[in-house]
C-alpha cells in the first residue's frame, strides 16, 4: 500500500504518467537478487572496486530509501538507489531528469533493428547504461562521479532485463493493462490501475516464485538452476542492444502473448502521457477483463528467473570487465 500511496502521491503531483513511470522497475528483491546473483561471479579486483567507490561514496543518508538497506550488503544495497534518486528528479534532479533511463519503450511490431530510434532525447535504458559505463571507465573522472554511474549500472543492467522495459503498446510498458491476480480485482484509483501487467511483473510474480527466500538465497537458487547456461551467456559478451531485443521478445511472446486474451498492436505514433489517452487504452483494456491464471504465471516465471539469472552474470561481465580495464 505504501508504494502505491507514494506512486499516486507522484502521479497527482505530475498530472501523468510523463514523468513518473515510478512503477517501471523490477521491484526491491528482484534488483537485490540480481546483485547477490553478480557478485558470486566478480573477480577480487572487480569486487575490489566496487567496494571501494561505494564505501568512499556512500549513499546520501537524507535519501529516502524506499527499499530499506537492512540486512542488505552495500552492492544489493545501492541496487535500488537508482529508483529512489529518480522520485527526487521533480527537485533535485529537475535540469537533469533520470526517470527516462529505466527502459526503452519498444512498440509492438517493431522491426529488430537498431534500438536507438526508440529512444527519445530524453535517454533511455540502453543509452543510459552506455554512458554511465563510459563514466565508470574513466580513471579520471571524480569518485562520487564513478560511485554513481556504478549505482546506475547496477540497476539499469537489472531493469533492461524485466521484458517491460523494452516493450510498449501506448500502455506504458502494461502501466496501463488492468489485470485479474488471482483475488486481487484491478481498480482504478486515481488514474492508475492496480494489478496491472507491468506490476506483476515487476514485483508480485517475481516475490511469488521466491516463496519466501531472501534476495541472497534466492540468489543461490538461481545459481544452482541456470549453471549451465553461464558459459554461453558469458562467450555471447556485453552487448547491450541484443539485450533489449531480447526482453522485447519476452514481452511480446509471454507477457502479452501468453495472457488468455489477445492484445493487438495499438496504432503506432500515438503520444500517451496517462493511461485515458489512446481512446482510453486502461479502460479499454479493463473491460477485456484479462485473468493471470496459475498456468500464465508459472509460465512468466520461468522468464523471470532466467532473466533476473542473465542480468546477475551480465552484470558481473561488465564489472569484471571494467576492473581490468580500469585498474
Ligand atoms: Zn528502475
Amino acid at each position: 500500500m505504501k508504494r502505491t500511496a507514494k506512486w499516486l502521491f507522484v502521479f497527482v503531483a505530475l498530472g501523468g504518467f510523463a514523468s513518473a513511470p515510478a512503477a517501471r522497475a523490477w521491484g526491491c528483491k528482484g534488483h537485490q537478487t540480481i546483485t547477490y546473483l553478480a557478485e558470486l561471479h566478480l573477480t577480487p579486483e572487480a569486487k575490489q572496486m566496487v567496494h571501494q567507490l561505494l564505501t568512499d561514496n556512500p549513499i546520501d543518508p537524507a535519501l529516502k530509501r524506499w527499499c530499506g538497506s537492512g540486512g542488505l550488503d552495500e552492492m544489493a544495497d545501492s541496487s535500488t538507489w537508482a529508483d529512489d534518486y529518480r522520485d527526487l528528479d521533480r527537485t533535485v534532479n529537475k535540469n537533469h531528469p533520470t526517470a527516462d533511463w529505466h527502459y526503452i519503450d519498444i512498440p509492438f511490431g517493431a522491426a529488430k533493428d537498431q534500438v536507438e530510434q526508440f529512444c527519445p532525447p530524453g535517454g533511455c535504458v540502453t543509452k543510459a547504461i552506455t554512458e554511465q559505463l563510459a563514466i565508470l571507465k574513466n580513471k579520471n573522472a571524480p569518485g562520487p562521479d564513478r560511485a554513481m554511474a556504478l549505482r546506475f549500472i547496477l540497476h539499469f543492467v537489472g531493469d533492461l532485463h524485466q521484458p517491460l522495459h523494452a516493450a510498449d503498446n501506448d500502455d506504458h510498458g502494461g502501466n496501463c493493462v488492468p489485470l485479474k491476480y488471482f483475488r486481487r480485482n484491478p481498480h482504478l484509483r486515481k488514474g492508475s490501475y492496480t494489478p496491472n501487467l507491468h506490476h506483476i511483473w515487476d514485483t508480485e510474480m517475481v516475490e511469488a516464485g521466491m516463496q519466501g527466500a531472501d534476495p541472497a538465497e534466492f540468489a543461490d537458487t538461481l545459481e544452482a538452476q541456470f549453471a549451465d547456461s553461464f558459459a554461453g551467456w558469458q562467450q555471447d559478451g556485453v552487448r547491450v542492444d541484443a539485450w533489449a531485443w531480447e526482453s522485447h521478445g519476452h514481452a511480446i511472446e509471454t507477457a502479452y502473448g501468453a495472457l488468455a486474451v489477445n492484445i493487438a498492436a495499438e496504432p503506432a505514433g500515438v503520444t500517451v502521457k496517462s493511461c485515458a489517452d489512446d481512446n482510453n487504452i486502461g479502460d479499454r483494456m479493463l473491460h477485456k477483463h484479462i485473468v493471470v491464471s496459475a498456468a500464465y504465471e508459472d509460465t512468466a516465471q520461468s522468464v523471470i528467473e532466467e532473466r533476473l539469472a542473465q542480468a546477475g552474470i551480465r552484470l558481473a561481465m561488465i564489472l569484471n570487465d571494467v576492473a581490468k580495464t580500469t585498474p
